[in-house]
């Protein structure tokens, strides 16, 4: 007999050796509006099984991926800054061994965590944000590790142009300002997405993931929903783009199951996760 252990549909390579690490930060603990995030990684998890392995629109199959599903970290909630700290660790311990980290949020801020070990490892690194927010405030209430300035955070770390945005529709005046000077924004829409690809040819990316970039019509289960996204299939069709640029790890965040009880919107992250894990086989 086996043991029951659940893990992403068809992520059950050992870690020695995998490609891949999934890995799920179940923490939503600087929600500014809705909690519920931090039950993504295992929604995700338990949905999968709806969808196949194989993908008609890749023409590849999971089964042929090494990717190692290493379950969730265990968080101390409420302390932001450890989770960080223990989200850098896993990130690096996977980097270190020679594989690439596949994150599932969990709230947007984590995504600090794991960057911050990345670009140990690629300081050149540049960024895909994939989201309806700037998430470039300053702080947050005060506080200056939120969700609403993960990607000012990032700004600071990796230098200025280094985070190309897109589908960004949300945010405070100051924020479009900063971004203006600092980043490389595209808003409402993913146009120009392939010209961002084809510049970022050969050099090291880092894809974060936002699921609210999506239309809340696609996506209702998120903390933040904003109107006037972008459709599932425009969506898709970007990330059927990522084999042409070297992804050195990713994330996926901000799925809130709970607000979609029909399970459309997980059903949407899974399948996302899939099509991910697919165009980052063979890229490196
Ligand atoms: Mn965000
Ligand atoms: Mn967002």
């Amino acid at each position: 007999m086996n043991r029951n252990v659940q893990t992403f549909l068809g992520c059950d390579t050992v870690y020695e050796d995998a490609e891949l690490v999934l890995f799920g930060v179940p923490f939503d603990g600087t929600a500014s509006f809705r909690p519920g995030s931090r039950f993504a990684p295992t929604a995700i998890r338990e949905d999968s099984v709806g969808l196949e392995t194989y993908s008609p629109y890749c023409d590849r199959d999971l089964s042929e991926c090494a990717v190692c599903d290493a379950g969730d970290l265990e968080l101390p909630f409420g302390f932001a800054e450890k989770v960080l700290k223990l989200t850098q660790e896993r990130t690096a311990e996977i980097l270190a061994a020679g594989k690439r980290p596949v994150m599932l949020g969990g709230e947007h801020l984590v995504t600090l965590g794991a960057i911050r070990a990345v670009l140990k490892q690629y300081p050149d690194l540049h960024i895909l944000h994939l989201d309806a927010h700037t998430d470039l405030r300053n702080d947050y209430l005060g506080e200056t590790l939120s969700h609403a300035t993960v990607m000012r955070r990032v700004c600071e770390l990796a230098g200025d142009w280094r985070i190309h945005q897109f589908g960004i529709r949300s945010g405070e005046k100051a924020e479009f300002e900063y971004a203006h000077a600092h980043t490389d924004m595209h808003r409402f829409t993913l146009d120009g997405w392939a010209n961002a690809l084809k510049a970022l040819w050969g050099k090291p990316v880092y894809l974060t993931l936002d699921l609210d970039i999506l239309d809340p019509s696609v996506l209702p289960g998120t903390g933040t929903p904003e109107p006037g996204g972008v459709t599932f299939t425009e969506l898709l069709n970007a990330v059927l783009q990522l084999h042409s640029v070297k992804l050195v790890g990713c994330d996926i965040v901000e799925l809130a199951p709970h607000y979609d009880p029909s399970g459309a919107s997980t059903a949407a992250a899974c399948k996302l996760v899939r099509e991910i894990l697919l165009q980052m086989k063979g890229t490196e």
